[in-house]
């Protein structure tokens, strides 16, 4: 089956082929002409199957004809996390590049002006977080009563950050007559009733897991030791023909830390993280893709669903807490048909963790040697706490939002981190540019520049 065979106008498909596809993936097949027919669907299915076009795209030729009132978007689209947000943004760009819609784009963490000033003019798309799309509507600046379709993607990271008590809200002020369409990679009971509730004879849709699927990943674990985590990554950055990779932490001060650390040896690294501003996120992002950086440190909250082409590697400092969320985070590389490897750290304490993971996904997963064993008394769990179920570390993994750093526990604090003295500084790695400074401003934060132009964009070509 090719686009061209769904009933996809003639500009969605000159669209298409500039970008380079022909063929829908089994979610876009399955979920596209379900949409076209104005039906609800639940689609359980991941990042990486390329489910936002599965949306992006009818959405755009059911909104061809119609008109945008002031305050009155006529569709929204909820996602959990700013970077979703703007991801989706820019799938409306590439796609509606030949239509002549609007878009606002409702994010926290940047000035609310311009978005009210987006607002007012009238938009056919508005996408929003929970958060911040609450707090306009509580201020009288939104209309929800003229909006025909509701998407709420990523359900089950809605549910893990806490914002379904915001989606029933958000949906009672939407007509009953609107088209939902729910999107999810599992279905647990709260979403399940979340969907029982407010959506209409839904069509059910499921595609396959793609990491679990993805056999151009290479997976390893890597035994270490705490204290030994930076030396050993960066012997595999110089070991490993990385070009550019995706480095996951547990903690946004392990990102920190670590960041701070890869620039001190010369590596061109930035970070992501719920505690870094928008502007600065994004700018760390267009950094990464353009090449200027090449190791992009991140939490899960950040790096959720985010898009890059030709990640090569993708390294687990810290085991994921959550194997789904290891499930994400491999899924950072290997994207559209490319090879990649993904390296999992792995600790005494993080042997439960693994357990889940290799159950999840069905496989064993080949561990690289014991590259490093711990030293007597160096496995830092604290003793109070003891070992966290990788349910509980989960719940403490939510906490990685601006809003909640506040309650989160503070960070166990890496030794080396500590002693700086510790780190040798080797000689510098294969992928760093030799007209990089070796200094602390190899990565400046200090972005004064624009909000990305999707902000409030028309875009008609
Ligand atoms: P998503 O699951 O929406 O995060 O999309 C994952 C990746 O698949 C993105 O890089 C998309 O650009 C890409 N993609 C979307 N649709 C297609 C398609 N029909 N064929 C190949 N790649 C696609």
């Amino acid at each position: 089956m090719r686009f061209a065979d769904i009933g996809l106008s003639d500009e969605l498909l000159r669209a298409l082929s500039e970008a380079g596809y022909d063929t829908p993936t089994p979610i876009q097949a399955a979920a596209i002409p379900q949409v076209q027919m104005m039906r609800d669907i639940i689609a359980i299915a991941q990042t990486g199957t390329g489910k936002t076009a599965s949306f992006v795209l009818p959405m755009i030729d059911v909104l061809a004809n119609g008109r945008a009132r002031a305050r009155m978007p006529r569709s929204l689209i909820l996602e959990p996390t700013r970077e979703l947000a703007a991801q989706v943004a820019e799938n409306f760009e590439k796609y509606g590049k030949y239509h002549k819609l609007s878009m606002a784009l409702l994010i926290g963490g940047v000035q609310m002006g311009d978005q009210v000033k987006a607002l007012e003019k009238g938009v056919d798309v508005l996408i929003a977080t929970p958060g911040r799309l609450m707090d306009l509507f509580e201020r009288g600046k939104i209309l929800l009563t003229g909006c025909e379709m509701l998407v709420i993607d990523e359900a089950d990271r809605m549910l893990d950050m806490g914002f379904i008590p915001d989606i029933e809200h958000i949906c009672t002020k939407l007509p009953t007559t609107r088209q939902t369409l729910l999107f999810s990679a599992t279905m647990p009971p709260p979403i399940k009733k979340l969907a029982d509730k407010f959506l209409s004879n839904p069509k059910y849709i499921e595609v396959a897991r793609p990491a679990t699927a993805n056999v151009n990943i290479e997976q390893f674990l890597v035994n270490v030791s705490p204290m030994k985590k930076r030396e050993v990554l960066r012997d595999l950055l110089r070991t490993e023909k990385v070009s550019n990779a995706i480095i996951f932490c547990n903690r946004k001060t392990t990102v920190r830390e670590l960041n701070t650390s890869l620039q001190r040896h010369g590596l061109r690294s930035g970070e992501i993280h719920g505690d870094i501003d928008q502007a600065s996120r994004q700018k760390q992002l267009e950094a990464f893709k353009n090449g200027d950086i090449d190791l992009l440190v991140a939490s899960d909250v950040a790096a959720r669903g985010l898009d890059v082409k030709g990640v090569s590697h993708v390294f687990n400092f810290d085991a994921p807490w959550h194997p789904d969320d290891y499930i994400h985070r491999i899924g950072r590389t290997g994207r559209a048909g490319a090879k990649g490897k993904a390296f999992t750290f792995v600790t005494k304490a993080d042997e439960e963790a693994i357990e889940s993971i290799e159950k999840l996904i069905g496989n064993k997963i080949a561990r690289l040697g014991k590259i490093e064993a711990p030293a007597e008394g160096e496995e830092r769990v604290p003793a109070k706490r003891g070992r966290r179920t990788p349910s509980a570390k989960a719940k403490q993994a939510r906490s990685d939002t601006p809003e909640a750093s506040a309650q989160a526990p503070e960070p166990v604090r890496e030794k080396a981190a500590a002693k700086p003295a510790r780190e040798k500084s080797p000689p510098k790695a294969k992928i760093a540019k030799p007209d990089q400074p070796n200094g602390a401003d190899a990565g400046d934060d200090g972005w004064n520049g624009p909000m990305p132009g999707f902000l409030s964009v028309g875009f008609s070509s």
